[in-house]
């Protein structure tokens, strides 16, 4: 048997319960074939492969609190600390009633290749609850992300692990984490990114994600001798990806005319009012249906479908494997061409193979929404400088991130014989520099 299957069996003989984690191993595992095969016997003498899949660390705790009854409420907290071979762990922290082992270990183990393409010097890490923020108070949810950073604090620091936000955490949480941490620890230091300007904040960090995923879709337009502009494109979610991925696509002349959240979906054949929806979003924490209440030429369907839209670029921006086989046949169907993760993982495998099989530019969300931890990156390095950049600086720095982001995956692709296959791309060139740094840093 091959190494590769080898250690796919074994990942999921040790990992019963945890498909999500077995689904990210195997698609980057599978793509790495080539690069494996040729260094099979070494790879496999010094366990690699193993060591790669196990994180370093995986940190599971309780998160007491009172809610606003005065009921205590217990959630469960992690911390899984993946690979640190390039750098201290960093990645978001979900707060997201689905949350489990498994998710948070997909989602650091994808982290690590991912923090590898942008080139900067950080390691892969990923956190979360299950606790949901929806509906809470701002008390209630001050009360959760004390507790949870009450333990949390014991493991992070600005050299060691740097949470960011992810699902469920913006600027109001990662402010109630910060502080919380300050106060149990006394050290006013970058131990989180995505924090609030007055803070040690980063301009454009908030931006960041979606802006850098408009960037890369800007890089594979080149590359087929297309631009964004007059590009009809659909994007899931509503978030803070989904939301700064329209900001930047419209201003590249393109028209978005669809948005999602986990209820349902609007369609807007005029283009997204983006004003509209942030005031809906950002200012009142409400639900995406209520934009035809002042927009009643859009239409609003409740639940899934937004894939069927007719489109010529899709952007899913939500959530893990929000978009299976049908929706991606739906999407070729109605000619759209190109597809950019900016959520992670929200292709199933069988979606990312139909992309491949029908010559459909495809981007996952490793390189295509690298963006936002890239300039968490750049948020660490401000606070240790005790700097603070312009906002166009920082967006000059995330631009030329993602287009040398776009270089190395395509020419790693093209060095193994597989141009235009960017899942292979990403997969090997993040791969690469990790496997060199563990390599020289001997058998840890
Ligand atoms: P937000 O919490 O700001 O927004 C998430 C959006 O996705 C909301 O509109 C939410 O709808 C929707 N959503 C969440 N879960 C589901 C679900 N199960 N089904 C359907 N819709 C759902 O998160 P972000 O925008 O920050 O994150 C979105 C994705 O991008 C995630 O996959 C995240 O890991 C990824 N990402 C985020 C980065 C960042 O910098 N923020 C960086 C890199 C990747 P509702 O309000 O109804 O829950």
């Amino acid at each position: 048997m091959s190494y590769v299957d080898e250690v796919l069996e074994r990942v999921i003989a040790k990992n019963p319960s945890e498909k999500e984690f077995h689904q990210a191993v195997k698609e980057v595992l599978e793509s790495l074939r080539v690069v494996i095969e040729k260094n099979e016997d070494k790879y496999r003498k010094d366990a690699l492969l193993e060591r790669i899949c196990e994180p370093e660390r995986v940190i599971s705790f309780r998160v007491p609190w009172v809610d606003d009854n005065g009921q205590v409420q217990v959630n469960r907290g992690f911390r899984v600390q993946f690979n640190s071979a390039i750098g201290p762990y960093k990645g978001g922290l979900r707060l997201h009633p689905s949350v489990n082992q498994g998710i948070i270990k997909f989602l650091g183990f994808e982290q690590v290749f991912k923090n590898s393409l942008t080139g900067l010097p950080i390691g892969g890490g990923k956190g979360g609850s299950d606790f949901d923020p929806k509906g809470k108070s701002d008390r209630e949810v001050m009360a959760f992300c004390q507790s949870f950073m009450t333990e949390l604090h014991k493991y992070i620091g600005a050299d060691t692990d740097v949470p960011a936000g992810d699902i469920g955490v913006g600027a109001r949480e990662i402010g109630y984490l910060y502080g919380q941490y300050k106060r149990l620890t006394g050290l006013y230091e970058g131990v989180l990114t995505g924090k609030g300007l007055t803070y040690g904040g980063s301009l454009a960090r908030t931006e960041a994600t979606g802006y850098g995923l408009i960037y890369m879709v800007v890089e594979m337009l080149k590359a087929e001798g297309k631009t964004l502009e007059g590009q009809t494109v659909v994007i899931s979610g509503s978030g803070n990806v989904a939301i700064y991925a329209t900001e930047k696509a419209q201003q590249y002349g393109a028209k978005v005319v669809a948005l999602s959240d986990s209820n349902g979906y609007i369609y807007d054949k005029d283009g997204i009012d983006l004003a509209l929806v942030k005031e809906i979003k950002e200012g009142r924490r409400g639900r995406i249906k209520e934009y035809i209440e002042k927009k009643p030429s859009a239409v609003y369907t409740e639940g899934k479908g937004i894939w069927t839209i007719p489109c010529d670029i899709a952007l899913p921006c939500a959530t893990q494997n929000e978009l299976d086989l049908e929706d991606a046949k739906a999407l070729k169907a109605n000619g759209c061409f190109l597809v950019a993760e900016g959520a992670n993982m929200p292709s199933t495998q069988a979606a990312t193979d139909f992309y491949l099989e029908n010559g459909m530019i495809f981007m996952p969300g490793k390189a295509a929404n690298a963006g936002g931890v890239a300039t968490s990156a750049l948020e660490m390095s401000q606070n240790s400088q005790r700097l603070s950049w312009t906002f166009e600086e920082v967006d000059a720095k995330l631009h030329d991130i993602m287009a040398n982001i776009f270089k190395k995956v395509s020419e790693a692709a093209k060095k193994y014989d597989m141009e235009g296959n960017y899942v292979a791309g990403a997969n090997i060139a993040g791969f690469e520099k990790v496997v060199e740094a563990m390599t020289a840093q001997g058998i840890v």
